[in-house]
């Protein structure tokens, strides 16, 4: 089967620092596939080009059989989420996750609808005309993904989003994302440096180092089997 999302060959350079060095990555419809490795090794600027932000050096991205690293990001359907979520600090909770909708010129009463499904299913419904300011970090995160996903993208990019959260709510966090990843079908490219949380998450990890990936693996396979020295001893870290 032709894979959903493809890396083919695919380099990026800021100046002489070659950042993203000839990745080849596949991956299949409805897969979580986390990018693991340390500060610097390449994840975000690889989240950054299939969301279209970045364009790669040399290389070709294909999403569903099509071409897209010249497509403009607001034409990919792709849901971001970020670490520091960046909800507008102006707007109410529901207006923050309608935003995406207005964008895409859907009509007020439809998006109004679509906001309130939404916002239960993550159960904040409650919380919807509280603006950003009045939410806990969690709430917020919640919101954040909410937005992402608020238009059904068939992809959802994730940058370390649980980053800011302590180890109580990130670890209920991970199993809500989990949870939507299979209820809803979802393939989701997410970056973390947070090896544990790679391991509990991922359907497949690929794991970085100076723009390469060291081993493309099942967690069991990364954490069994790793087949170098630096997936090895970055696996054996302790947070
Ligand atoms: P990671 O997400 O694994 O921490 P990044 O993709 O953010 O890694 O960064 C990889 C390298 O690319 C770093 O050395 C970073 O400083 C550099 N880099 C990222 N974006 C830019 C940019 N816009 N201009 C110049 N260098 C960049």
């Amino acid at each position: 089967m032709a894979p959903f999302i493809h890396f083919d060959q695919v380099t990026k350079s800021f100046g002489p620092l070659r950042v993203v060095d000839n990745l080849d990555l596949q991956v299949a419809k409805g897969e979580f596939v986390s990018l693991l490795g340390p500060s610097g090794s390449g994840k975000t600027t690889i989240l950054m080009m299939l969301a279209g932000f970045e364009h790669p050096s040399h290389g070709a991205i294909w999403l569903d059989g099509t071409r897209i690293e010249n497509l403009p990001s607001h034409k990919r359907n792709m849901g971001v989420v970020f670490q520091n979520y960046a909800l507008f600090p102006h707007m109410t909770v529901a207006e923050n996750v309608a935003f995406p909708l207005v964008m895409r010129g859907v009509g007020k009463g439809e998006a109004g609808e679509r906001v309130a499904r939404a916002l239960d299913m993550v159960r904040l419904a409650h919380l919807k005309d509280r603006r950003p300011a009045q939410l806990s970090g969690g709430q917020q995160q919640r919101v954040a993904l909410t937005r992402a996903l608020v238009f059904e993208p068939t992809v959802v990019l994730m940058d370390e989003p649980l980053g800011a959260l302590d180890k109580q709510l990130r670890e209920h966090m991970q199993l809500e994302l989990r949870d939507l990843h299979r209820k809803l079908g979802l393939t989701v490219i997410f970056v973390t440096h947070d090896q544990s949380e790679a391991l509990t998450m991922s359907d497949r990890i690929a794991v970085f180092n100076r723009g390469r990936i060291e081993q493309l693996d099942t967690p069991e396979g990364i954490y069994d089997r790793p087949r170098t020295r630096f997936v090895a001893e970055f696996i054996g870290e302790t947070n």
